[in-house]
């Protein structure tokens, strides 16, 4: 099983969450390692999701899903078919 950039970020929030399958889970570890887009990626969103887990710190700026989701659109472009 082979898996690309869109894969990743299709599963992202389930492998922070531990939730993603075993074999998946290792594909992506794979893919990671060489991936410096999803990388970032992965780092940027483990973040949001620590703010989310942390009581203290609950909201998130306006407009934030929207850049995210801009963000991993134009990456996508880059990234190429
Ligand atoms: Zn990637």
């Amino acid at each position: 099983m082979r898996i690309d950039c869109q894969h990743v970020w299709e599963h992202i929030s389930a492998y922070i969450d531990g939730e993603v399958e075993a074999v998946l889970r290792a594909e992506i570890d794979r893919h990671l390692e060489t991936c410096e887009i999803c990388s970032a990626i992965l780092d940027s969103t483990r973040n949001v999701v620590v703010l989310v887990a942390d009581d203290r710190v609950f909201e998130l700026p306006a407009g934030f899903s929207r850049r995210l989701h801009d963000r991993l659109g134009r990456e996508m472009e880059l990234a190429g078919p």
